[in-house]
């Protein structure tokens, strides 16, 4: 699983997701767009907009799932009962991998239920270009003695470990620099797929009104 706010989605994620895939040998990750993100304002574009701007940017890749179940659940977006969910779905023995890039990693001790969040998965971080602050004395204590070094080290139990990535391909876009272009009506070409650019520029979305 691979959760976030996808406002809207871009390269780094879409190629994250398809690197990740490959790196842990992932059946797929399912990338689930928050409705209500616990942690942040409310995006201004709906969740259906980010839901439709991922399945067009997902297309056809292999292995990679626009997951609507966030949208249909009602209050805030917790990864915890999204991960109960896959784990319903899955059944007891699967391996279940939350990935999370580095930024988003430094913030879980703040998060809705973080130990809870080991018992349901193993805990991926990926490595982002720009992000690198010491982890804070909550976050130590909570990672303390889950972390392994390899990919194969996740597939001994099906939850409960930490492993640090380093993907091959390390990009450095985020949606707060593309909402930014986009209000200015500077150029996001190559940051998202040209599906997606196209979407955005027809519906004039993220446009300072
Ligand atoms: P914003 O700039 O609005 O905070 P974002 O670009 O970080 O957005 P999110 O939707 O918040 O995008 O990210 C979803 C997940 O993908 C998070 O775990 C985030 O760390 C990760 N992620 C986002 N961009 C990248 C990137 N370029 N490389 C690797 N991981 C990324």
């Amino acid at each position: 699983m691979l959760g976030g706010t996808f406002d809207p989605v871009h390269l780094g994620h879409l190629r994250s997701a398809v690197e990740l895939r490959e790196a842990l040998g992932l059946d797929r990750v399912h990338m689930v767009p928050a409705k209500a993100p616990p942690l942040r304002g409310q995006p201004r574009v709906s969740p259906r907009e980010r839901l439709a701007l991922l399945r067009l940017g997902i297309g056809d890749t292999p292995g990679l799932v626009a997951d609507p179940r966030e949208l249909e659940r009602d209050g805030p977006s917790y990864s915890a009962d999204t991960l109960t969910d896959l784990r319903h779905e899955y059944g007891p023995e699967a391996r279940l991998v939350m990935a999370l890039g580095h930024d988003a990693f430094l913030r879980l001790a703040d998060w809705h239920s973080p130990t809870r969040l080991f018992e349901l998965a193993h805990l991926v971080v990926i490595d982002r270009p720009d992000f690198d602050a010491p982890l804070s004395p909550p976050l130590g204590e909570l990672i303390a003695g889950r972390e392994v070094d390899s990919g194969d080290m996740l597939w001994r139990r099906p939850a409960g470990s930490l492993l640090r990535l380093a993907l091959p391909t390390r990009m450095a876009i985020s949606a707060t620099e593309v909402r930014r272009r986009l209000a200015e009506g500077s150029s996001v070409r190559y940051l998202l797929p040209e599906a997606v650019e196209a979407r955005l520029l027809a519906d004039s979305l993220y446009r300072r009104s």
